[in-house]
């Protein structure tokens, strides 16, 4: 590409004490060379982390709870199954009654009974706790994955965002190299061809990128 040979200033269209800005990184001072610099992009660039998946569940425990109904029920249950089978013993040995024979193996067959349920709806609940907690955690992974896919969505719309800022500071920078010129008689900066004269501090203005995030070596 042909740079503009000759660039006038626009607040009095002279040429004299114009000067390239790339002409000036390595002639003047330290601090004109800082503010006619062309500034860089300072966004970094956004990452993206999986969120963590929700931790696999523990089967629960079941505890017997003594307090319940069903636990008093187990205890009496044991104790009159120990009692009636004792019995039952001493009057096999003894040759007692049949009536009272009998009437222990009620006992036995009753308290055994109560002991089989307690055992089949134990099994039960602990059977629906364990169903409670992999719903539990089936519906924790639907959400998980939910968020995941947002987290996902929001990350690549920045990426695309800060995509093209950068592209757009680069053609900036491009134009700089080009086209920027610098005015020693009334400190400011001009794009060759144009009329707009600014000061260097306002260069991004100048180039289009003012609402970007910018590193610029200014002195404070
Ligand atoms: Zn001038």
């Amino acid at each position: 590409m042909i740079e503009s040979l000759i660039a006038i200033c626009p607040v009095d269209n002279k040429d004299d004490k114009v000067q390239k800005a790339t002409g000036l990184v390595s002639s003047t001072s330290e601090l004109l060379r800082r503010r006619v610099a062309m500034p860089k992009f300072a966004e970094p660039m956004p990452s993206f982390s999986e969120p963590k998946p929700p931790a696999a569940p523990r089967s629960p425990v079941s505890r017997l709870d003594i307090s319940e109904v069903r636990g008093w029920l187990l205890a009496i249950g044991i104790t009159g199954s120990v009692i009636a089978i004792i019995g039952l013993v001493l009057l096999a040995q003894g040759g007692g009654s049949t009536v009272a024979g009998l009437f222990l193996l009620v006992i036995a067959a009753c308290a055994l009974g109560g002991i089989y349920y307690f055992i089949v709806t134990e099994r039960h609940k602990h059977e629906e706790a364990v169903r409670q907690v992999a719903e539990a955690h089936e519906d924790a992974l639907k959400k998980h994955k939910a968020a995941a896919l947002t987290a996902r969505q929001r990350f690549e719309q920045q990426l695309q965002e800060w995509q093209t800022k950068e592209k757009t500071v680069r053609e900036a920078q491009a134009n700089w190299e080009q086209n920027m010129y610098y005015c020693h008689r009334h400190d400011v900066v001009f794009l060759a061809g144009r009329s707009a004269a600014v000061r260097p501090e306002d260069m991004p203005n100048l180039l289009g990128i003012a609402g970007i995030s910018l590193q610029r070596d200014l002195p404070s």
